[in-house]
């Protein structure tokens, strides 16, 4: 982490889909191609993230041109921020520092099956949202109950949570997910299966939005959850990393 060298190509990628965007091969050519907001762009070589990993490259594209991906790539190869990176960049700002904000709601849901997994998510997040007022919130029993107040619940940029504690307030009815414009599945083997079924039903039915983008992102996907992925995304790209030799 944190090295200048650019890393050597260790994994091979093969992707299927229609009309798939060019990978880039640089944060730099990402940000000259889409225009990332430049507190976020910058963040990320504070971050210690001077050349993006494979599935960066490849997904980042992909989620910048609004399509929806079913990601598959080994762990520890930076899929966090193949989402994070492109959904912060679409959202543009924080909600608290637009002036006319008409679009009131929370635009972006992080679903992980733990709640470990999402306070890890959470602090990639915080990394991209420094210097700037993000409210990117690890929803939980306490964060749940200050939704009552429309001001808190209107102003939330990014909501990361397990399904569990989501599906609590959209039954309670403190939290509706109408505004969701981007909707990623993180660890998506787990939450495909029957476990969170029901719950992931709740939650992609209560993202009602028509533009919405989703994407599942996970290491490894099962036949029978890759099924329900790709019934789930529309003209869904589908990306799997390999490691070399395997
Ligand atoms: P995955 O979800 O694929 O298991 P993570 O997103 O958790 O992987 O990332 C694994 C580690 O790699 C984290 O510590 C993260 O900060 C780091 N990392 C991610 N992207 C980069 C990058 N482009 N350059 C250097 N380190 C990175
Ligand atoms: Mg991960």
């Amino acid at each position: 982490q944190g090295t200048t060298e650019r890393p050597t190509e260790k994994h091979r990628v093969t992707s299927k889909g229609t009309d798939i965007p060019e990978s880039l091969e640089s944060f730099e050519a990402i940000h000259e191609e889409y225009r990332l907001p430049t507190h976020i762009y910058q963040n990320l070589s504070k971050s210690g993230y001077h050349y993006p990993t494979s599935i960066q490259s490849h997904a980042i594209p992909i989620l910048l041109k609004s399509r929806d991906l079913a990601a598959i790539s080994p762990t520890g190869t930076g899929k966090t921020l193949s989402y994070l990176l492109p959904v912060m960049s679409a959202l543009q700002a924080p909600i608290s520092s637009m002036k006319d904000a008409s679009e009131l709601g929370v635009r972006a849901l992080v679903i992980a099956p733990t709640r470990e997994l999402a306070h890890q998510i959470h602090n990639e997040c915080l990394k991209l949202a420094q210097g700037r007022k993000w409210r990117t919130v690890l929803f939980s029993k306490a964060t749940a109950s200050t939704l009552a107040d429309k001001n808190v619940r209107n102003k939330i940029d990014i909501i990361i949570s397990t399904p569990l504690r989501l599906v609590a307030s959209l039954q309670s009815g403190t939290l509706d997910l109408k505004n969701v414009r981007h909707l990623i599945l993180d660890e998506a083997d787990r939450l495909l299966d029957a476990e969170f079924s029901a719950q992931i039903e709740e939650i992609v039915t209560a993202c009602s939005h028509p533009n919405i983008q989703k994407a599942v992102f996970s290491a490894t996907l099962p036949a029978g959850a890759e099924k329900t992925a790709i019934e789930m995304l529309r003209n869904p790209i589908r990306i799997v990393v390999g490691l070399k030799d395997t």
